[in-house]
Parts: structure tokens; sequence; C-alpha cells
């Protein structure tokens, strides 16, 4: 049950049993003292009236004690009665409280009730006495009375006789004391005092003893009532017969015989009473013998008050001791309940303190300090001893949450352990794999290495491709617009017919090969990711125009119609990307053109309106051509896709225009779709969304500008390490009319400055030595207004954005990208001089597709023709075949000597040679050997040299016959 209970539940019951105890003890004591009140209380109740009772009892005692004398002494019935009453009133007093007491229980009292029962006996007895001593009294009294009288009547007898007697004698003395008249008288005088002194004298005697004695009588009479013995009476008795004797004789000495009878009465009156017991002496002795037995029962009585009262106080006496031992009692009970409590409260606090010390100390602080010691052990890490709670309290959860922690302690350190042989293991494996590692590195490095390599192969292959599209741009559009525009101005001199039409035929062969081309370059630009929106403002009708006007002769030549159905609300100025828009609708027309033999193409341009200035303009470019079929509808627009092959051989093209519609339409966010029936024809619609425009922002097409001479010739300084480049800027530049002077550093160049009056510089960015961008900065610096302010063209190969702004923020005034064509060349010549600061002429299309060796040096030759004409091209040519294996020895020879910086110089030097020809993979080789031997990787030159060595065999060879085939002649390639 304990256990069950919560440490709070345990803590209440300490509590209540440390309060408890103490308060239960108290309550304890307190019933027992109110017993012990009440039992002292009852003892008092009973022994106090007991006392008083008992005390009465001792009153009435001591009253009857008083009064029993009283009684004794009482001379009349009334008196008698009255005390007798009196006592007989306390006696019953005393039996009433003699049944309180009886009542009461309180021991003694029967023998109290014995003697009060004796009292009431001699009470009664003495009462009897006294009354019968009363009628006894009575009784004397009157007979004392009646002797009295009769005693009296004799002595008054006697009296009167003595007086009588006296007088007689008295008459005869006086008679003879008297002085005589005769002596007879004298003589009878004698004889009479002689028979006097004879006879009355005598008489005389009698008498007076009559009444003496009858006197005595009566005293006697008197003293009978007054004696007090039986001796007493007797003496008077035997007095009394003795004087009564002495009176019988006496009275008979009465001479009157009258007298004496009377006196004889009287006498025999006072003689007759000793004779009986109511006589005057019984009487009296009876009255002794009652006075004797009252006075005996009086002492009785007063014994037995005087008893009753010595019970009645050893009654009080023992009731008192009995109070008293009571009281003794109760404050021994008192004093044992005072000790008993006093126990209980020294119990109850060794209870409560065994409590404190068990409950709390024991189940509570000593399992509390046990749990901490255990959790400080814990805390060391000794987890040896297991916490087994106990109970289902609070700490008993401790306990078990401990335990757990304990449990976890354990894992943890298990797991630690089984951590740190892992870990010991993971280290040995780890040094095994260490090893293994620094092995695998170093062959990753190996690998690494031949990856960066390869990397940077592929690097410089992407590089070179994206510089021979860019080349393309120019390199060979630039050569078929010059052949298309020499088979032009051909067709003006008036050729035989025969000629005509292989001219017409090479027309169009060249054509069709610039279409190609420029839809390769196209596309790749667009695979490049360099797809631009360009949104310019223009003449959306001037546009749709100059497509059809530019289509409508090969359209007419084919005896095609081709018609455009432009709506009247069109509107004129409108703002987007018009090139791009202007190559889709010419792709569109131009296939539907090509695809259609008769009937007609018509291109629909049509308005939907137009929302917040914003036109939706449709076109529709529909023909009645030989259709597409279902399935090719989709493929189509994917790059290199024809419907079929009989398409690709009849028709010829690259399966690139609408692919590179297509990308274009996204770009400008136009919508391009197809419907189409076979052999009945198709309709492409491109749906556009068009922000009207500004026609005050309309850029005035700039008149193209012309290669041959314009304007007032300039004397420019071409400061280029390149030989062959010089030529070709030199072949430009006289060509527009301009005089020029080449300077091979920009060292050189400063110096020529100073000397010669330039009115304008051409400057290489990456000479050797100073830089172009360098020495146009110390030009700028120049004090001379002349050359600080001469403006400077800056030519490179390097067309990066933030490459140009270096250029300019130098101090060039123009920027003009490698290969420099003359059209790029002649634009900047004419900003510069007109004073068009930062004038940037970048290659027209970007990065050019591969094409195999021949095309490519045949295309630069074509061009250089063309710009340069043949002499200064053959010229070119040829010092390219001198200097590039020249070159190649120079390279071979500073590898040897490693003398990198040389190597690098002459790379640099053989790079710009190979561009100016269109050899990518040549340049790409010796630009990675000019950055390697840069960076002092030898190994690495000389790997790109060993290439080098094999690929410049094979240009100089297709050189050779591309020279060949366009009938020039040079003096031939030094053999390496
Ligand atoms: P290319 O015309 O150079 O072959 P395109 O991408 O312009 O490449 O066209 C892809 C193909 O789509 C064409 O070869 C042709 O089969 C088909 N095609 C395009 N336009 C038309 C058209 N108007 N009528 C019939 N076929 C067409």
């Amino acid at each position: 049950m304990l256990e069950k209970l919560g440490l709070g539940g345990k803590l209440s019951l300490a509590f209540i049993v440390i309060a408890g105890l103490p308060t239960l003890a108290g309550i304890l004591g307190l019933i027992e003292l109110q017993v012990l009140a009440r039992r002292q209380a009852e003892v008092i109740s009973q022994t106090i009236p007991a006392i008083a009772e008992v005390r009465g009892m001792a009153e009435e005692s001591t009253r009857i004690i008083a009064i029993a004398p009283e009684l004794a002494a009482v001379t009349t019935q009334a008196e008698r009665a009255n005390r007798a009453q009196f006592l007989s009133n306390q006696v019953q007093a005393l039996t009433g409280r003699l049944d309180a007491l009886e009542r009461g229980g309180i021991a003694g009292s029967g023998r109290l009730r014995d003697t009060v029962t004796d009292a009431a006996r001699v009470l009664a007895l003495l009462n009897e006495l006294v009354e019968t001593r009363i009628a006894l009294h009575s009784g004397l009294k009157q007979l004392t009375t009646r002797n009295l009288t009769a005693a009296n009547n004799l002595l008054s007898m006697a009296d009167t006789l003595v007086a009588n007697a006296e007088m007689g004698t008295t008459a005869v003395i006086s008679s003879l004391y008297s002085p005589g008249s005769s002596p007879v008288e004298e003589q009878a005088r004698t004889d009479m005092l002689d028979k006097l002194i004879e006879v009355d004298l005598f008489q005389l005697g009698l008498m007076f003893e009559l009444r003496s004695q009858t006197a005595e009588i009566g005293l006697l009479i008197n003293r009978i009532e007054k004696a007090g013995t039986e001796a007493e009476l007797r003496e008077i008795e035997a007095a009394l017969s003795s004087r009564l004797n002495i009176v019988s004789r006496r009275i008979k000495a009465i001479r009157d015989p009258g007298r004496r009878q009377q006196a004889e009465t009287f006498a025999a009156q006072l003689q007759a009473v000793p004779e009986s017991n109511a006589g005057l002496f019984g009487l009296r002795g009876r009255i002794l013998t009652t006075e004797t037995r009252i006075t005996a029962l009086k002492q009785e009585l007063q014994n037995t008050a005087l008893r009753l009262g010595d019970e009645a106080s050893a009654v009080a006496d023992q009731a008192q001791a009995r109070a008293l031992s009571s009281g003794n009692a109760a404050a021994a009970d008192i004093q044992r309940a005072q000790l008993r409590n006093g126990f209980a409260a020294v119990t109850g606090f060794l209870l409560s303190l065994a409590v404190l010390w068990f409950y709390v100390r024991g189940s509570i602080t000593r399992r509390l300090n046990q749990l901490a010691g255990i959790m400080a052990a814990l805390m060391r890490g000794q987890l040896d001893h297991p916490v087994r709670p106990r109970g289902q309290d609070e700490i008993a959860r401790m306990e078990a949450a401990v335990e757990v922690f304990r449990q976890q302690a354990l894992d943890k350190l298990e797991l630690e352990k089984v951590r740190d042989r892992n870990e010991q293991e993971l280290r040995e494996h780890r040094n095994n794999l260490q090893s293994l590692v620094d092995n695998q590195t170093e062959r990753l490095r190996q690998e690494v290495e031949a990856h960066d390599v390869a990397r940077q192969k592929a690097e410089a292959a992407d590089q070179a491709k994206s510089e021979f599209l860019a080349m393309m741009s120019h390199e060979i559009r630039t050569p078929m617009n010059g052949v298309l525009g020499m088979l032009r101005s051909l067709s003006d001199e008036g050729l035989p017919p025969r000629q005509m039409d292989r001219l017409r035929t090479a027309l169009v062969s060249g054509q069709n090969l610039l279409k190609i081309l420029n839809d390769i370059l196209d596309y790749s630009k667009i695979e490049g990711g360099a797809l631009q929106r360009e949104d310019i403002t223009f003449s959306l009708r001037g546009l749709i125009n100059d497509i059809v006007v530019l289509l409508r002769p090969g359209a007419d030549s084919k005896g095609v119609h081709l018609l455009l159905d432009a709506a009247q609300e069109l509107p004129d100025v409108v703002e987007g990307d018009a090139a791009k828009l202007r190559q889709i609708l010419f792709n569109l027309l131009s296939n539907a053109l090509k695809f259609t033999d008769e009937g007609e193409v018509i291109l629909r341009v049509r308005t939907n309106g137009s929302t917040h200035g914003r036109h939706q303009i449709t076109f529709e470019v529909s023909d009645t051509g030989k259709g597409i079929s279902q399935e090719a509808k989709s493929r189509i627009f994917e790059a290199f896709e024809q419907e079929d092959s009989e398409t690709a051989r009849k028709f010829g093209g690259t399966g690139l225009g609408l692919a590179i519609s297509r990308h274009f339409a996204q770009t400008i966010g136009a919508r391009l779709s197809l419907e189409s029936a076979k052999n009945v024809g198709s309709v492409f619609t491109l749906a556009l969304e068009l922000a009207a425009g500004d026609p005050a922002a309309l850029i005035p097409e700039e008149p193209p500008v012309p290669v041959r001479p314009t304007g007032p010739p300039l004397s420019v300084l071409v400061v280029e390490d390149n030989e062959i480049n010089q030529m070709v800027a030199q072949g430009y530049l006289e060509r527009m009319g301009h005089s020029c002077q080449c300077a091979g550093t920009a060292e050189e160049a400063l110096e020529l400055l100073r000397e010669v009056p330039f009115d304008l510089v051409l400057m290489d960015v990456n000479l050797p030595g100073i830089s172009g961008t360098e020495a146009t900065r110390r030009l700028r610096a120049l004090p001379d207004p002349r050359l600080s302010k001469l403006p400077v063209i800056g030519i490179s190969a390097h067309v990066q954005e933030e490459q140009i702004e270096t250029h300019l923020q130098a101090g060039m005034n123009g920027f003009v990208a490698k290969p420099v064509s003359p059209e790029r060349l002649a634009k900047a010549l004419q900003s510069v001089t007109q004073g068009r600061e930062g004038a940037v002429y970048l290659s027209a299309r970007g990065a050019a597709p591969e094409q195999d060796r021949t095309s490519s040096l045949l295309q630069h030759m074509q061009e250089n023709i063309q710009d340069l004409g043949s002499g200064r091209a053959a010229e070119i040519a040829a010092l390219f075949q001198q200097e590039l294996p020249l070159s190649i020895q120079k390279m071979e020879a500073a590898l040897s000597a490693q003398d990198l910086g040389r190597l690098g110089k002459e790379a640099h030097r053989a790079k710009g040679a190979a561009g100016n020809f269109g050899q990518r993979d040549l340049a790409s080789l010796l630009t990675k050997l000019e950055a390697d031997a840069v960076n002092g990787r030898q190994s690495a030159a000389a790997e790109q040299m060993r290439q080098i060595n094999l690929l410049a065999p094979q240009v100089l060879e297709a050189l050779a016959g591309v020279l060949r085939d366009c009938g020039l002649q040079t003096k031939g390639a030094v053999n390496t």
C-alpha cells in the first residue's frame, strides 16, 4: 500500500503522522482528563454531601448530648415532651441522614444505624423514666406537702402548746417573782413555785420537745425530697422514725385531749408515709432509683450520642479520607494521565522522528542521496551499480529514469567501445586506404592531368570551332560575295551564251552555297545559345516589300507568281526583332518558291487589331507547290530534316531553314505553324505580336560602306607582328585608297609615330613586348596632342566584352575583330574619322561550323583575292608557305633550348598566320603551345609541338592545291 503511494502521498502521510500523533495523544489525554474530572466530580459530589450529612449527624449528636441532660433534668411533662420531641427529631434527623448516607453508599453507615437505634431506644427509655420520675416527683411533692402540712399543723399545735405551757409557766413564774403582799401569798408562791418546778416546767419541756421534734420532722420531710442517696434517705428515715416516736410520745403528754387527738391525727398522718412504697421514702427511693437509671440512661444517651458523633466523625473522616484518597487517586490518575500524555507526546515525538527518519530520510532523503550518489557515479562513468526502483513514487520513477540513463550510458559505452573498435579498424583501414588512396590519387592525378589535357583539347576544339564559325561569317561569306559579285559583273560583260549559262549556273550554285553557309552559321549560333532577341524600330511594310522584291526575280525566273497581300490596316512602324523576322519570312518564302514549280506563292500579312499599343500580326506564306506529307509535318522543323531523300536529292538544301525559323520564332515570341496537303500546297503561318514603333526612332538604312576608295586618303600605321596579317591589312587599306606603313612591335610603332605624321593607327592588341593596349595607353599619355589624340583602332581575335572594354578604356577609338574584313575595317575607319568613338565591329555571324581544310583555304584565298587582288593574295600565301616551316623550326629550337619565352612568342606569331588562312586546328594548337610556353608546361608544349609538326605539312599541302586551283603560282613551300 505504502509502496503504491507517490512521494506526495508519502509526504502527506508522514505529515499526517507527525502532526497526527501528538494531536491524538493530546486528544486521548484530554478525554482521559475529562474522565478523571468527571470521576473526581462524582467523588466530590458524593463525598461532600456525605461529609455534610455526617457532619450534620455530629451536630445532631452534639445536640442530643446537650439536650439529653435537659431531658433528664426536666421537672414537668411539658418540658419533657418538648425535650423528648426535640431529641426524637434529632434521632429522626439522624435516621434521615443515615438513609442518605446509605443511599450514598458510605461505608460504616450500618454501625451508625445501630448507634442511632440505640440512641432512639435509650431516648425512649430516658423519656419514659423522666416521665416516671416527674410523676413520682409529683406524688412525692403531694405527699411531702401533705406530711409537711401535718407536720406544720403539728408544729403549730406544738407551738400553741408550748406557748400555752410557757404562758402558764410564765404566769406562775411571774406570780412567783412578783413582790408579795402577805407571807401566805409568799408561801402560796413558794408552794406554787415548787409545784411549778415540779409540773409546769416539765410540761413545757415536753411541749418544747414536741415542737422541736415536729420541726425536725418537717425538716426531715423536706430533706426527703432532697435526699440524694438511699443511705441519706435511710438516715432521714431513721431520724424521722425516731422523731416520730418522740413526737408520738410527747403527743401523749399533751394534756389537752382534743389537741392530743388532733395531734395524734397529725402524727398518724406522718407515720403512715414510710410504711408503703407510695410513701415519701418509697417515692423518694423510687425517684432515686429512677434518677439513677435516668442518669445512667442520660449517660448512655450521651455516650451513644458521643459514639454516634465519634462514629459519624469516623464515617466523615472515612468519607473525607475516601474523598481524600479519591482526590489522591484522581491526582494520581491525573499524574498518571500526565505521565501517559507525556509518554504519548514523547512517543508521538519519537514516532514523528521515526516517521521523519524512516519516511523522509529513509524513503526520500536517503534515496535521493543514493540517487545523487549514483548519478554522480554515472557522471564519473561508474556504471556498475544498477538502480532498482523501489515503490511507485516519483523517486522510484527518477530511479527508473536514472536506470534508463545508466542503461543508455552502458549502451553508449558499448557503442563507444564498438565505435572505438570501429575507429581503430577504420584507422587501420584508413591507413591502408590512405596508401590506396595515395596510389589512386596519384593515378587520378595522372588521369586528371590527362583529362585536363583532354579537356583543354576539347576546349581548344570548341574554341577552335567557335572561332572557326566566327570566321566563317567573313572567311566564307566574303569570298562568296566576291565570287557572286564577280559572276554578276561577268554577266555584264557580254559573254557568249554557253559561258553565260555556265556563269548563271555558277551564280546559282554560289547563291545556294551562300545560303547554306548562312544557315549553318545561324544554326551554330542557335546551338551556341547565343541567340538573343534584338528589337529595333523598323518599317513593317518596308521589311516585307524588301523580301518580296529580293525574291521576285527568282520567282519570275521560275515562272511562279510571287504575290504580296498586305492588309491596309497594317501598322507601318513597329518595334521588334526585324532581322529574325526577315530571315523567317525569307526562309518560308524561299522554301515556297523552291518547292513550287507553277502557280503562286502568296505572302499575306494581316492584323487582328491592337491592344495597348501591341499589334497582333499574322504572316501567311502559302504556295501551290508539292505540299508536305502528314508524316513529315512535325519532323521537318527539326534540324537537318527534310521531307524525304528524294526532296533532298532533287532540291538539295541542308534541312536547317525551318529549324532556324522555328528557333527564331520562339526567340521573338512568335508562333510558327504549318498546314499542308500533298500535291496541293502548303501554308506556313507566323503569328507575332509587335509593339507599335515610334517613326522618329527609325534608323535610316546605312549605305553600304564601299571597299573602294571613298573620302580623303589616310596615312595609316599598321602595328602587327604577323607579316601575313600586315600584308592583308595593307592590301585592304590600299584598296580603300589609303597609304600604309607597318610596324612589327609597339615599341617600333611608338618610334615611328613620333617621326611620321600618321592619320590613324591600326593596332594589334597582342604584340610581342608591349601590348597594343599598353602602347595605346602610352600614346595617350604623350604630351603631343597630335599623338595623344591620334585615332587608334584595335584589332584582336579576343572579342569578349570585357576585353573590348579594356581596349577602349586604354584609349582605343574603335575595335575590329580578327579576322579583319574589308567591310568592318572600312566601317571602323569611317566611324573613327567621323569622330564616332567606341565603334566596335565584330564578326557578323559568330562561330562558323568546321569545314574541311581545302574549302577553308579556298575560301580564304578567294576572299583575299577579292579583297586584296590576286597578286597580293598570292604573295600572302607564299609568305605563309615560307613562314610556317620557319616558324616551326624556330619553335623546335626554342623548345629544345627550353626557351619557353621565345617559344611562346613564336607560337603567337604563327597562330596569327594560321588564323588568317582559316586553319583553326593549327591555330588552336599554336594557341595551346603559346599558353603552355607562357605557363612553363614544357612537356605539354612538346606534345603540342608534336601535333603541329604532324598538321603543318597537311596545311601546306592543302594550300598548295588551293593555290593551284585558283591559278596562283607561288614560289612554293619550304620543305619542313
Ligand atoms: P531545306 O529547304 O534546306 O531542305 P528547310 O528546313 O527549309 O530545309 O526545309 C525542310 C524541308 O521541308 C524541305 O527539305 C522540304 O522537304 C520541306 N519543305 C519546306 N517548305 C516546303 C514547302 N513550301 N513545300 C514543300 N515542302 C517544303
